[in-house]
């Protein structure tokens, strides 16, 4: 495998596109020297939701820990002890965001993609991201306030968590076909050994 090939899935959920993000949000990334090679705009169903949610067989077990860590860091008591109880009510409600209205799904690639992807995103919690990321930037949920409210945390996107999820989504969001092999001119100044041919 080609490490400058490595590919990551981001998808502009339903609060990105109703916000008027997607520019935004393709600048940012772009800017970074990543290259895009496919998009789409799509209506998701419930059940491909699913799907998409559990090609990890870890996702209910990382999600639930990650929630209540975050609730004991506050001080604050966790919705459930239990971290797939905890999870399987954030998928229900994760099946009712995603279906809302159109999402914009991209694959970006590029050395390292997946954890620059992730960086330039911020971390799931948007009252918690840092600063200069895209949902520290540009929203503000919290896990107690979409708890408490009996709906997903609302954070603009949905980036890979690793190489291997990223394989597995994206070829559940994409055909071959879809997926576009192309040269990027910047990517020579990213890549190449001899900047040969900047002089005239
Ligand atoms: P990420 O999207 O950062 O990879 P996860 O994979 O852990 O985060 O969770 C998937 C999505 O589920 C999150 O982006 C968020 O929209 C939602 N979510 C996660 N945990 C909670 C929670 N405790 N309460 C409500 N929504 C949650
Ligand atoms: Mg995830």
């Amino acid at each position: 495998m080609d490490i400058k090939k490595e590919r990551t899935l981001v998808v502009i959920k339903p609060d990105g596109v109703q916000r008027g993000l997607i520019g935004e949000v393709i600048r940012r990334y772009e800017r970074s020297g990543l290259k895009l090679v496919a998009t789409k705009m799509v209506i998701p169903t419930s059940d491909f939701v699913e799907k998409h949610y559990l090609v990890d067989p870890e996702w209910m077990t990382k999600t639930g820990n990650k929630t209540i860590e975050s609730y004991r860091k506050k001080g604050k008591n966790p919705p459930s002890e239990d971290p797939i109880e905890v999870t399987k009510i954030v998928l229900e409600n994760l099946k009712k965001y995603l279906v809302a209205g159109p999402v914009v799904a991209m694959v970006w690639q590029g050395v390292g993609a997946v954890g620059i992807i992730r960086k330039i995103t911020g971390s799931t919690e948007p009252l918690t991201s840092d600063v200069g990321t895209i949902r520290g930037d540009f929203t503000i949920d919290s896990y107690e306030l979409a708890d408490s409210d009996g709906r997903a945390v609302r954070n603009i996107l949905h980036a890979s968590g690793t190489a291997e999820e990223a394989e597995k989504e994206i070829s559940l969001w994409f055909s071959p076909e879809e997926i576009v092999d192309y040269r990027l001119i910047n990517e020579a100044m990213i890549y190449d050994v001899d900047l040969n041919g900047i002089m005239e």
